[in-house]
């Protein structure tokens, strides 16, 4: 009992002597623009884009995969559909399985590096491969950018492997695209598949922190826990398949935009625009000055004015100063 109390005594006064200490080591060296503790933490921007039609011209499977298979994408895509169609079958499973048997009867073998390596040859709208550090450099020259980290996401019905062969990959914090198994069956054999509507649950991750996938994100969890609130997203995307991913976003209080190829029809996004389901639209030029890129600053400016909005709030309630 007493040998207890003793180490109790001891940890007390352990405990006293670092927080002292702790205290100590902060006043003595306190860092210019530090935060007193606790800090509040909703400081992360996301942003968040789909791949094809939206940072590259054409899907990702036509740059490298359907020429070296030697089939036309325009009737390749139009098989895949009907093939799905006729069989009742999910149409993103159908391509990635297509895809695979079209290159066996060519007698065409295609693993995982080749399809890495196919990622080299995908080719950008103009400005995209610059954009991400241009609109990081347009973040932190902002006066309530103290201390916000911003990040970007891919979520895309593509292929994981062509997306890590391309040069904008290092910018992704993470990326969420359809993947195959290669040792599964005599053809690769979907191992994650991207859908329309599963896109929606890669937004949820990113707005509670749960992006290992093996994790399920089910679980309630209060809007104070979330790290990434949905008013710190912007969605990009180009189309009907991302009017699940706007809509989400949307309704929990975030932004999107649409593009479309310049010198293109805008139709749609006219009509996403029309019916609300974006803040924005314009041509997919991401260049610095770009109507596109303006437009997105436009919005990071509210966003940076509302983050400090609700720190200022989150303070107040607290006491902190
Ligand atoms: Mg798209």
């Amino acid at each position: 009992m007493a040998k207890r109390v003793a180490a109790s005594a001891r940890d007390k006064a352990a405990s006293a002597r670092s927080s002292t200490a702790k205290s100590k080591a902060k006043k003595a060296a306190p860092k210019p623009g530090a935060v007193a503790k606790p800090a509040f933490a909703k400081t992360t921007i996301a942003l968040v884009y789909d791949f094809d039609g939206t940072l590259s011209p054409k899907p990702m499977q036509e740059y490298a995969f359907l020429p070296k298979i030697g089939a036309d994408p325009a009737a390749f895509w139009t098989e895949s559909t009907s093939l799905a169609a006729k069989q009742d079958a999910d149409p993103m499973i159908t391509y990635m399985r297509l895809l695979y048997e079209k290159a066996r009867a060519k007698g065409v073998r295609i693993d995982r590096e080749d399809l890495v390596a196919q990622g080299a040859a995908v080719e950008f709208f103009k400005g995209v491969e610059e954009w991400f550090a241009e609109i990081e450099g347009y973040v932190k020259i902002r006066a309530e950018s103290q201390g916000v980290e911003l990040r970007h996401y891919l979520i895309s019905a593509g292929l994981a492997e062509i997306v890590e062969g391309t040069t904008i990959y290092k910018h992704f914090h993470n990326v969420f695209a359809s993947e195959y198994w290669f040792d599964a069956y005599e053809l690769p054999y979907p191992k994650r598949v991207i859908t329309d509507t599963g896109k929606t649950q890669y937004l949820f991750r990113i707005n509670k922190g749960v992006e290992d996938e093996t994790k399920s994100i089910n679980q309630h969890m209060p809007e104070d826990d979330r790290p990434i609130p949905f008013s710190n997203m912007i969605y990009f995307g180009d189309g009907d398949t991302d009017v699940p991913s706007m809509t989400v976003t949307r309704k929990n209080g975030g932004h999107a935009v649409a593009v479309y190829p310049p010198g293109k029809s805008k139709k749609k996004c006219v009509n996403l625009f029309a019916d609300r389901r974006v803040d924005f639209y314009a041509p997919a030029d991401y260049r610095r000055g770009s109507d596109l890129f303006k437009r997105t600053c436009l919005l990071l400016d509210r966003m940076l004015a509302d983050m400090r909005v609700q720190e200022e709030m989150w303070r107040l309630g607290r006491g902190v100063k």
